[in-house]
């Protein structure tokens, strides 16, 4: 089922998958950048030389105009249904967000890997810890991760997934380091609390964190227009319906919204720091038992990421 989500996922909405927008992403990069290690920061900007994680962190988005990364589309994400955890069997096969992860970090790992290499691997690992961060990213099969859900937005047309991905964040004053500063003082808990984890474990997160995605809050309405408008909405997209009305969300959507937005974004920068952090000391991974497993599925199946990862900047 997965491996249907993922090639249906990527053929019908393709470039409509640009997650947390470009403001998302470099928030993302700038809170990690922020906690980074000594070591760590020394070896990333070994790697990036003139550039920063910011600036870099949305690249793989750019790089979905090159046919040459026409193989990673599938990289950006995965599903896990409500009541289900990731099933690293599929992921094998589908080459999602997972293994890319686990895939990027092992190349990270690597200190004989070419440079240019560990260059591209940095952008994907960077980039990619945003899209795992952000609710619809890790979607249920059955809307696509929010892209079949038409909502309004104030007042405009368009999909909850594109709300999520970038308009929602896109309509806050603040700039992307503006956020980043602020966001960097409001963790609740003990940072090395929220890194804790593997790639998979915070996949599992994803039906937790998104149950409050699909509700209606206040004056916007669950029933703006349509037909068989129920009277006591309160929440739209049910998997089993093809929700006859069309939801407005609007102000009371993202000032409901905005604490999961926050958290979601601050978690991905911590995780993101505390695995640079970890590269750089040489410590083992915290995705190493996934690692293996991935590693021994591959040996049954080949590893569709590095196939794609070699071709493409072979043809770069
Ligand atoms: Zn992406």
């Amino acid at each position: 089922m997965r491996l249907f989500f993922c090639i249906a996922f990527a053929s019908t909405i393709g470039a409509d998958l640009f997650a947390w927008g470009l403001k998302g992403h470099r928030i993302v990069a700038r809170i990690a950048e922020h906690q980074l290690s000594e070591k760590s920061r020394a070896w990333v900007q070994e790697l990036l030389a003139n550039e920063s994680l910011p600036r870099i962190a949305n690249e793989p988005d750019h790089w979905r105009s090159n046919p040459a990364w026409n193989c990673a589309a599938t990289f950006h994400y995965t599903s896990v249904d409500d009541g289900e955890i990731y099933s690293v069997n599929n992921a094998a096969v589908a080459s999602d967000i997972v293994p890319a992860l686990v895939y990027f970090e092992k190349i990270l790992r690597q200190k004989e890997a070419p440079h240019e290499r560990r260059i591209v691997a940095l952008k994907w690992l960077v980039h990619l810890i945003g899209d795992l961060h952000q609710p619809l990213h890790v979607g249920r099969t059955c809307d696509k991760g929010g892209n079949t859900i038409d909502v309004l937005w104030f007042g405009k047309k368009t999909n909850l997934h594109k709300v999520w991905d970038s308009q929602m964040l896109n309509d806050s004053d603040l700039s992307y380091s503006e956020y980043a500063e602020f966001l960097n003082t409001q963790a609740k808990q003990p940072l090395a609390e929220i890194a804790k984890g593997s790639y998979s474990d915070w996949a599992d997160e994803a039906p937790i964190v998104r149950a409050d995605v699909y509700l209606c809050f206040g004056k916007d309405g669950c029933c703006a227009a349509g037909k068989n408008c129920p009277n006591d909405h309160n929440s739209f997209g049910a998997c089993e319906s093809d929700t006859p009305f069309l939801p407005s969300l609007g102000y009371a959507y993202t000032e409901k919204q905005r604490a999961l937005v926050e958290r979601q974004l601050l978690r991905g920068g911590i995780r993101l720091a505390s695995i640079l952090n970890s590269i750089a000391a040489g410590e083992e991974s915290a995705s190493a038992k996934l690692m293996r497993q991935i590693g021994d599925l591959d040996k049954k199946n080949g590893n569709r990421i590095e196939q794609c990862f070699d071709a493409a900047l072979k043809k770069n």
